[in-house]
C-alpha cells in the first residue's frame, strides 16, 4: 500500500515521497503565546501528533518542530493589559501550553524554536531577500516585495490582481504613514515604538514580523526542502503564502513538499476564534470533566481536512464511543489472568492492521481507523461479558489475546490509551480486595439467613457500580 497525502499546493493526493528515504522533517506552525489554548487548537495538535505517530508506525523516521511565537503586538497588548513585560506573558503560557496538550496525550516536539531566540536568522533572511530586491527598507520597516514574486497566491490560488481589486480603496491600517510600495506587502521587520521590546538591526531598532520567523527558523533547524509543512486551513494566507515567498526568494528552493492544512472547529457555523469569543479553552473543557482521551477521540472521529462542529451533543457522542474503546482496551487487563494471556506475546492480527492502514494511507483517514478498532472493541467487550455472565467465550483465548494486543497497538498508534491501574483497580475509591472482602461478608450473611444484611450488601457494591451475578459456582462481579 502507498501513502497519500492531499497537498495543499497542488489540490491533489499524492504519494507521499520524502527527500530522504524512510525520513520525515515535519514543521507546523505553533501558538502565539498570549493566552489558554481553546479547542481549535486541540485539534490542530491532536492531529499533528496522531499523523505523526501514524507515520512512525509506517516505518518513518519523523523529525518534528513546532514553534512558539514568543513576540507578537497580542503578547504586547495582553503584558500591557496586566502591567507585565512580554517575557512574562509568553512564559505562562508556554509553561500553560505544555500543561494542557500533555493532557491531551500529545507528544512532545522534537524541538520546540522560539521567535526571540532566532533574530540573528532571521536578520539574516531579511538581508538575502533585500540582497535580491525581493525587499526593501522603509522608514525602520521592511518590507516584502510581493509583485516581485511571481508566483505569489499559488498556495492559496489567490491571484494579485484579484486581491487587489478585492481590496481596493480600503485603508490599510498597517500602513498608515504610506511605508508600502504595494498594499499586500508585508512587513519582515517592524521599527520599534517607544517601550516595546526590540533589537538591533542594520535597519534601526525593531522586530520581526511574524511570517519570517518561521521561514528563518525552518531555514536555520531543518534545512531548504522539508517534507511536510502543516497548520490551521486559516494560515494558507497569508501567513504559508508569505513563508513560501520569503523562503523560495531567499534560498531559490520549495521550502516544503507537501502543505497540509487541518480544519476548524466550528460552533453554530461559525469557526472557533479568540477573536470571536466563542471559545472553549482545554482546560475548560477537561476540568468538566471530559476524559482527554474523549476529546482525542472526538478529534479523530473526523476527518482532519473537514470542519468539526463542537456542541455538547458531539463530547457526549465522543465520550460515549470511547467508554466503548477504553473497554476493548482494558479486555485483557480484567480478563487476560483468566484466559492465560501471555502479556508479552506480539502477535498482531494482519487483517485488523490492513483495514485500520487502509483508512491511515488515505490521506490520514482516521475515522475510517477508528471505525475498525472501535467494532474490535465492541466484540472484545462482547466477549467480556459472556466471560463474566456465562464463565466462557465464544472466541478462543488465543484468538482473543491477538485480538486484544491489536487493539492496543493500533490504538496507541492513534494516542488512545486506557489507563490500567486507574481504571481497573480502583474506580470510584473501591478496590477488587474491599469488593471480594464484601461479597465474602455477603455469603455469610446469606448462610446466616440475614437476606436482609444480603441485599443490603448488594445494593452497597451497587451503589459504587459494581454487579454481582450469582451462579451455582459462586458469585462473579463487573463493573457496570
Ligand atoms: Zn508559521
Ligand atoms: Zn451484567
Amino acid at each position: 500500500m502507498t501513502l497519500t497525502v492531499y497537498n495543499t499546493l497542488t489540490r491533489r493526493q499524492e504519494p507521499l515521497e520524502t527527500i530522504e528515504p524512510g525520513k520525515v522533517k515535519m514543521y507546523c506552525c505553533g501558538v502565539t503565546v498570549y493566552d489558554y489554548c481553546h479547542l481549535g487548537h486541540a485539534r490542530s495538535y491532536i492531529v499533528w501528533d496522531t499523523i505523526r505517530r501514524y507515520l512512525q508506525w509506517r516505518g518513518y523516521q519523523v523529525y518534528y518542530i513546532q514553534n512558539f511565537t514568543d513576540i507578537d503586538d497580542k503578547i504586547l497588548n495582553r503584558a500591557r493589559e496586566q502591567g507585565t513585560t512580554m517575557e512574562a506573558i509568553s512564559h505562562r503560557f508556554i509553561d500553560a501550553y505544555f500543561e494542557d496538550i500533555r493532557r491531551l496525550n500529545v507528544m512532545d516536539a522534537d524541538e520546540y524554536p522560539r521567535a526571540t531566540e532566532h533574530i540573528p536568522e532571521i536578520h539574516e533572511m531579511i538581508k538575502a531577500l533585500i540582497a535580491k530586491d525581493y525587499a526593501y527598507a522603509a522608514g525602520g520597516d521592511v518590507y516584502y516585495r510581493v509583485e516581485r514574486f511571481s508566483t505569489y497566491g499559488k498556495l492559496s490560488g489567490r491571484e494579485l490582481e484579484q486581491m487587489q481589486a478585492g481590496a481596493s480603496g480600503r485603508v490599510d491600517a498597517e500602513d498608515q504613514e504610506g511605508k508600502k510600495q504595494h498594499p499586500f506587502d508585508f512587513a519582515l521587520w517592524k521599527a520599534a515604538k517607544p517601550g516595546e521590546p526590540a533589537w538591533d538591526s542594520p535597519w534601526g531598532k525593531g522586530r520581526p514580523g511574524w511570517h519570517i520567523e518561521c521561514s528563518a527558523m525552518i531555514r536555520s533547524r531543518l534545512g531548504e526542502t522539508i517534507d511536510i509543512h502543516g497548520g490551521g486551513g486559516d494560515l494558507i494566507f497569508p501567513h504559508h503564502e508569505n513563508e513560501i515567498a520569503q523562503s523560495e526568494a531567499a534560498i531559490n528552493k520549495p521550502l516544503a513538499r507537501y502543505w497540509m492544512h487541518n480544519g476548524m472547529v466550528m460552533v453554530d457555523g461559525k469557526k472557533m476564534s479568540k477573536s470571536l469569543g466563542n471559545f472553549t479553552t482545554i482546560r475548560e473543557l477537561l476540568d468538566r470533566p471530559v476524559d482527554p482521551m474523549a476529546v482525542r477521540y472526538f478529534v479523530l472521529q473526523a476527518h482532519y481536512r473537514k470542519p468539526l462542529d463542537f456542541t455538547d451533543e458531539a463530547i457526549a457522542t465522543a465520550e460515549s464511543s470511547w467508554k466503548t474503546l477504553k473497554e476493548g482496551l482494558l479486555f485483557g487487563y480484567e480478563h487476560g489472568e483468566k484466559l492465560g494471556f501471555d502479556n508479552n506475546g506480539n502477535n498482531l492480527d494482519k487483517e485488523i492492521i490492513n483495514r485500520f492502514e487502509e483508512s491511515g494511507d488515505d490521506d490520514f483517514n482516521f475515522s475510517g481507523s477508528l471505525a475498525v478498532l472501535f467494532e474490535l472493541a465492541k466484540e472484545l467487550r462482547r466477549e467480556g461479558n459472556l466471560l463474566v455472565h456465562e464463565g466462557r467465550t465464544e472466541i478462543p483465548p488465543e484468538e482473543l489475546a491477538k485480538q486484544w494486543q491489536t487493539l492496543v497497538t493500533l490504538a496507541g498508534v492513534l494516542g488512545l490509551e486506557a489507563k490500567v491501574t486507574e481504571e481497573t483497580n480502583n474506580t470510584g475509591g473501591i478496590t477488587e480486595v474491599e469488593i471480594e472482602e464484601l461479597i465474602q461478608k455477603r455469603q455469610e450473611a446469606r448462610k446466616a439467613k440475614n437476606f436482609a444484611e444480603a441485599d443490603r450488601i448488594r445494593d452497597e457494591l451497587q451503589a459504587q457500580g459494581i454487579t454481582l451475578i450469582d451462579s451455582r459456582e459462586g458469585t462473579r462481579w463487573h463493573r457496570s
